[in-house]
């Protein structure tokens, strides 16, 4: 299996610009947000059990998860929140590990956002956080999404710290600066996570 790099960081930070600049040096990136949509896609095992559970009003008219209805089912039934994790969790965990046993590459970046919150830490070779100041997260993320800034506050608060999120870092990413800082620095781990890949290999004799 390729070595892991986890990319992590807040809402707004920074995660998506950063594994964007990763791709265009050619290197492979899994999402942990598009493999939570991927499992729930029509005709998915998963969707069935939800439509079992909940009955179709919980589908959009196109057939696919209406995933604010499911918010909104869950968001004041802990024991449905359980439920629903429960379900997901195991199917997130091996398509993930699917994924990242196919991944090409000298190594591949695996973006969590949720990376320290669900303590997925040990699954990782190498840990990447995307470092911003609260006040810059939460203004990009008020320019980006449709929220009130109330709500752009709740999501921050219900997340991992800052500091939390820097005491598991191996590397740290600074995006407080303009989008065009960041390619040297991207450059700079590419070339360290490239050592770092082949002297793995190197000790687990691959
Ligand atoms: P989320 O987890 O909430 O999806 P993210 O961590 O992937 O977010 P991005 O989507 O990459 O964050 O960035 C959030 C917003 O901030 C986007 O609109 C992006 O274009 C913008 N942005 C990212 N980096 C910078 C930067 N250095 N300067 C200005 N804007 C930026």
């Amino acid at each position: 299996m390729a070595y892991i790099v986890a990319l992590t960081g807040g809402i707004g930070s920074g995660k998506s610009t950063v594994a964007e600049g990763f791709s265009k040096l050619g290197i492979t990136t899994i999402d942990a947000d598009i493999i939570a949509r991927q499992i729930v896609e029509p005709g998915k095992p998963a969707l069935k059990k939800i439509v079992q559970k909940y009955g179709t009003a919980i589908l959009n008219t196109d057939g696919t998860l209406n995933r604010a209805a499911l918010r909104e089912r869950i968001f004041s039934a802990p024991e449905d929140k359980q439920w629903l994790n429960n379900l997901l969790h195991p199917l997130i965990s091996a398509e993930t590990q699917r994924q990242l046993q196919i991944a090409p590459g000298p190594y591949v970046l695996w973006v969590v956002p949720l990376l320290i919150e669900n303590n997925l830490q040990q699954r990782a070779q190498r840990i990447l956080v995307v470092d911003v100041s609260p006040e810059i997260q939460l203004e990009r993320t008020l320019a980006r999404d449709g929220i009130s800034r109330q709500q752009a506050k709740n999501i921050l608060s219900s997340q991992a710290t800052r500091e939390q999120r820097l005491a598991c870092a191996n590397d740290i990413i600074d995006n407080n600066g303009s989008p065009s800082d960041l390619a040297p620095r991207i450059a700079a781990l590419h070339q360290r996570y490239l050592e770092l890949a082949a002297t793995d290999r190197i000790t687990n004799n691959e």
